[in-house]
């Protein structure tokens, strides 16, 4: 079978900047592709969407490599050798096309309790109180993320008491130092947090490296893998916390898929700031995870992502304006 394989180049700004300990994210780069069935016209979207702007250029190289017009074989051949990002929309195009995948455009997450609110880190305290001053017929909690390992350690150790004496049932929370705390940090605020009801979990709280120090603060507090699971992705099968999941960033999504139809528990789905075709696939697996044992929102960023074209749920309509 030949595939008929198109690509379009996309460059977005956040509609709000991320922060984080290591970091500054305002804009994002990548591309969408397109896989055409010639026997059937059946076709399939895929992005390809690098979290990190340094994977970019190895990206770029791999994309090129691949003929505009190819037999279905030869492309699969070829796949292992890409960058994991080029895996991961090659795949899920391959997937839709062949019918494995079917998106349910009805898998929405518009509502502020639906997913995780990714906060700006200098005005945590008022976006809290806001979010406390709800309207009583939303019976959900609202799930705040926080991204600390910025400011100094003093201070955010202050701003942490703030909260805990601020917030009620109403408000969950999930602490991410994306691995930037050392172990005597990571103990400290485990001891804090470790009976706090509304903590989800510490993301990455040591560097993706120290996992015998990720696994000993395991057994004090939830912990999930984020950055650990992108530099060793074998942890996937070992680790038995939480995981933080990048659809976009796996080589294969459809493993994902397969663990989550399997019922496998503590996977929590999370944005690396897609377009609209890239977030099909993250609404249908985090709609999959919440009829799983252990449900929980997604991270999906929405404060920061676009109200443009590029983000519709017509994956034809944004390749046509694209
Ligand atoms: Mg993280």
């Amino acid at each position: 079978m030949k595939i008929l394989f198109k690509k379009k180049y996309f460059f977005f700004r956040l509609a709000k900047s991320v922060t984080n300990s290591r970091k500054q994210l305002i804009s994002k780069k990548g591309w969408i592709i397109k896989l055409e069935n010639n026997e059937d016209n059946k076709i399939g979207f895929g992005e390809v969407s690098p979290l990190y702007p340094e994977n970019i250029k190895a990206c770029e190289k791999d994309i090129a490599l691949i003929p505009d017009y190819l037999e279905r074989s030869e492309l699969l051949k070829q796949i292992k050798k890409f960058h994991p990002c080029v895996q991961s929309g090659l795949n899920t195009a391959l997937a839709e096309l062949n019918g494995e995948l079917v998106f349910d455009r009805e898998h929405r997450f518009d509502k502020i309790y639906q997913s995780a609110i990714l906060c700006d880190s200098e005005n945590i305290l008022d976006e809290i109180y806001i979010h406390m001053k709800k309207p009583i017929s939303i019976s959900e909690p609202i799930t705040l993320k926080w991204k600390v390992g910025i400011k100094d350690r003093k201070s955010e150790e202050l701003l942490l008491e703030e909260i805990l004496n601020l917030i009620n049932e109403k408000i969950r929370l999930r602490i991410d130092p994306n691995g930037t705390w050392n172990r005597e940090v990571a103990t400290r605020w485990a001891d804090i947090l470790k009976d706090i009801y509304n903590l989800d979990w510490l993301e990455q709280p040591l560097s993706e490296d120290d996992l015998e120090g990720l696994n000993s603060l395991q057994k004090k507090i939830p912990v999930a893998l984020d950055e650990s699971l992108l530099k060793h992705p074998h942890l996937i099968n070992k680790w038995n916390g939480w995981q933080i999941r990048r659809p976009s960033q796996e080589k294969n999504p459809i493993k994902l898929l397969k663990e989550l139809e399997n019922k496998k528990a503590y996977r929590a789905i999370s944005t690396s700031f897609e377009t609209g075709i890239g977030r099909r696939i993250i609404n249908q697996l985090a709609f999959l995870q919440l009829k799983g044992p252990t449900p929980k929102v997604p991270g999906l960023a929405l404060k920061q992502t676009p109200k443009t074209s590029l983000f519709s749920n017509n994956a034809e309509l944004i390749w046509d304006k694209l």
